[in-house]
């Protein structure tokens, strides 16, 4: 098991029994004492009441809480209402993002990328928040070019981030170049890398299309021919997601963010299993 610094990322539960679930995933991750636990924000706000009730809950147990929060589609009102609301609460840690919004709504909003999000924070609440922002090794789907992407990257540091958290991805070595990238523009933040679990291939695949994660061929045909066979599919990307963290650490990564979509157990066998 890992010395390095971990947290876990949830999203919202929509009712009473995912509420009760994601308590108990807590209460088992809880035990791996997590630097902090992050809960997912809906582009242009659907999630903002049940991501305040679920990061009070997680301060009310004694844990460090952080919301995410995105801007995309949002006034400079609502976001201020939002930090407000954080602060009275007693939150410290936001995770800044953009944010993504459904095809067919409307983008009216006063924010365009999350480097202005970071700015206004900035700007409205000083020091109070220590701002986390999203990076990407494989680089956003949307980027002009890789280099464009990183420049990017860098005005969400410039603009006041304290570190980031990395989109998920299964190549190393696309972590280890990024670092390199970033090194060479002077960014030291810390930049910790976000790490999917395998639970589920076809679900998997399902989001890694919609992000622009890589799942590299090789694993992608070997749980292809796993079929339904889903014990297989996890204790292969067990083994490979748990080697690849033993990887990143040992290569300097600072911490492992996990994407634990509610769930504990996934998490902790690759925590349980690492062997630095
Ligand atoms: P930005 O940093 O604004 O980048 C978006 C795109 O615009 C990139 O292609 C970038 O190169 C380009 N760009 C950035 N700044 C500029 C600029 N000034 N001029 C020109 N181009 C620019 N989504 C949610 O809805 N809710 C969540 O809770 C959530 N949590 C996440 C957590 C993590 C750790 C990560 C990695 C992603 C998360 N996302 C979440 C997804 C995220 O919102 C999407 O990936 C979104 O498309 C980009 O958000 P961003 O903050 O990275 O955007």
């Amino acid at each position: 098991m890992s010395n390095s610094p971990i947290s876990f990322e949830f999203f919202p539960p929509q009712t009473n029994e995912g509420v009760e679930k994601l308590t108990l995933a807590r209460g088992k991750l809880a035990a791996l004492n997590p630097e902090f636990f992050s809960v997912t924000f809906g582009a242009g706000g659907s999630t903002r009441d049940r991501t305040l009730e679920t990061v009070t809950q997680i301060k009310a147990e004694g844990f460090d809480a952080a919301p995410h929060l995105s801007c995309v589609g949002s006034t400079r009102e609502n976001i201020r209402a939002i930090l407000k609301t954080y602060q009275d609460a007693g939150i410290s840690r936001i995770v800044a993002l953009r944010g993504d919004l459904p095809s067919g709504m409307a983008t009216a909003g006063e924010f365009q990328y999350a480097n202005e999000l970071v700015e206004f924070i900035r700007a409205e609440t000083g020091d109070h928040f220590h701002l986390e922002v999203a990076a990407y090794p494989e680089f956003h789907p949307q980027a002009k070019s890789a280099h464009d992407d990183i420049l990017n990257f860098k005005r969400k540091i410039d603009a006041g981030a304290n570190s980031a958290i990395t989109q998920y991805f299964y190549n190393a070595d696309s972590y280890f170049h990024f670092m390199d990238e970033c090194q060479k523009l002077g960014i030291t933040a810390p930049i910790v890398p976000g790490i999917m679990p395998i639970v589920r291939f076809s679900q998997l695949a399902r989001f890694s299309d919609a992000c622009g994660a890589e799942i590299p061929r090789w694993m992608r045909k070997t749980m292809e021919g796993f079929g339904d066979d889903n014990e297989s599919v996890q204790a292969f990307g067990r083994d490979i997601v748990t080697r690849m963290c033993e990887r990143l650490l040992a290569g300097g990564a600072p911490g492992l963010h996990f994407y634990t979509l509610n769930q504990s157990a996934p998490c902790i066998r690759i925590i349980e299993g690492l062997s630095l």
